[in-house]
């Protein structure tokens, strides 16, 4: 469920009608609704309630949308952050999200951002190897703290997802192969500097079906056992993030939190461990959408060109992972048509959509490409020359921009010129 409506025939952000944004800020844009991401956080909580000992721990994956007012609502609803950098870290903090709520992901850790998290006091290091381990055993100890850690566990799960956003199998990169964690943690537990208390897995993103999720959390559960008969005192469990929204009405609908919810209680029952989770996409994707003008329309051989001002450095996920994303006129004239939808970026995977059947749309028309509040204006780029999308917030009546146009001219400042060459 979002906040994105038509309201007297025109596309409104809550109380706000999309046109008006469009008009001051321009276009393209994001533009998030507040009360949407605050009803998706309140929804999952709500779902994950009672699963494990005590309240879960829910730390937002800041990498799908990590704009610091966007984190800001999260902190209001007493989420963590799961970050994988040092600028998502510094974010989290600036955003208010208490440093014990943080959860520090990734494969490629630097000693310096391990020093940066430790100084902090995160709540704890997703370790994906052993060499990441003996890397964080020698910060912690040169720092004389104890870093708090779980290992993330490769449980060799097909996700069935999209291949480039699948992370559980054991050819992807991430994590230990569950086979060898046992000995793993042995090695972790002598290491000085190091507090082994978790489990952590995370199977990949835009998961459609519980199965995968189960499977890989009834081989978590499992592992949990061994741990705790080889003596480790194992008391969190974190089942990462990865469950799918609906992008393309004409499919079934992904499984409902309160569905997610169910399955973890039951299959975490009896573990005895805190359960912490790490949703990013669930909360913010039906937050967000981009707003965008079309420049013109230009015959095609089998349907028109509908060349939006947005383009794949905007928004890369159809090109990068051919993402379906809905497309609709910020004011509907009711007629429909059949057409191609591109940005203007020199690249013919500036594609957005082709032979869509869509809200007929004309030169100078608003579009909105729904759901793109999660890996949207995160992943733009300044390619083309195009300055970085701006983002706006929506709460009820209000707005405001929450990341402004980059002038064209600090794009270009940015470079700098070598002495030789006149600098
Ligand atoms: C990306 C990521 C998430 C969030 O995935 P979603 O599909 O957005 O819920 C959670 N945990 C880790 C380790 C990730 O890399």
């Amino acid at each position: 469920m979002d906040h994105f409506d038509l309201r007297s025939g025109r596309l409104h952000a809550e109380d706000v009608a999309l046109e008006a944004i469009a008009e001051a800020v321009g276009t393209p844009v994001y533009v998030y609704s507040q009360a949407t991401i605050e009803r998706h956080a309140r929804v999952f909580r709500e779902a994950v309630s009672g699963a494990g000992r005590g309240e879960p721990w829910i730390s937002f994956a800041v990498k799908a949308n990590p704009n610091r007012a966007v984190l800001s609502v999260l902190a209001g609803q007493g989420f963590g952050a799961d970050v994988v950098s040092a600028g998502e870290l510094i974010r989290a903090i600036a955003a208010g999200i208490p440093a014990d709520k943080i959860i520090f992901s990734g494969v490629g850790k630097t000693a310096d951002e391990m020093r940066l998290a430790l100084a902090h006091g995160i709540g704890q290091f997703n370790l994906e190897s052993e060499p990441e381990a003996e890397m964080l055993s020698a910060v912690a100890s040169e720092l004389e703290v104890e870093a708090r850690v779980a290992y993330r566990v490769n449980p060799d799960v097909d996700a069935g997802t999209h291949a480039k956003i699948s992370t559980g199998k054991s050819e992807n990169k991430f994590g230990i192969p569950i086979d060898t964690a046992l000995a793993a943690y042995a090695r972790a537990g002598a290491m000085p500097g190091l507090k082994l208390q978790g489990v952590a897995v995370h199977i990949g993103s835009q998961l459609t079906a519980l199965e995968p999720l189960e499977a890989a959390f009834t081989k978590i559960g499992a592992l949990v056992r061994e741990l705790r008969a080889a003596g480790h005192d194992i008391t969190i469990a974190d089942l990462g993030g990865g469950l799918g929204v609906p992008y393309d009405p004409a499919l079934p609908v992904p499984p409902s939190p309160a569905d997610y919810g169910a399955m973890v209680r039951r299959v975490t029952a009896g573990w005895d461990v805190r359960v912490a989770f790490e949703p990013g996409r669930l909360i913010v994707a039906n937050a967000g959408v981009l707003l965008s003008r079309v420049i013109r329309v230009k015959d095609g051989v089998t349907h028109p060109w509908v060349i939006a001002d947005a383009a794949m450095n905007d928004l890369l996920r159809p090109s990068l992972y051919d993402a379906w994303h809905e497309i609709r006129a910020v004011t509907p004239s009711g007629h429909r048509f059949t057409a191609n939808v591109v940005g203007p970026v020199c690249e013919t995977g500036d594609t957005f959509a082709i032979a869509r059947e869509m809200d007929a749309v004309a030169a100078n028309d608003l579009i909105a490409f729904m759901t793109a509040g999660a890996y949207g204006a995160t992943m733009a780029s300044t390619y083309n020359s195009r300055a970085l999308t701006p983002e706006v917030l929506v709460s009820g009546d209000r707005w405001a921009v929450v990341r402004a146009r980059q002038p064209l001219e600090a794009l270009i400042a940015a470079d700098s010129m070598p002495d030789w060459l006149g600098g």
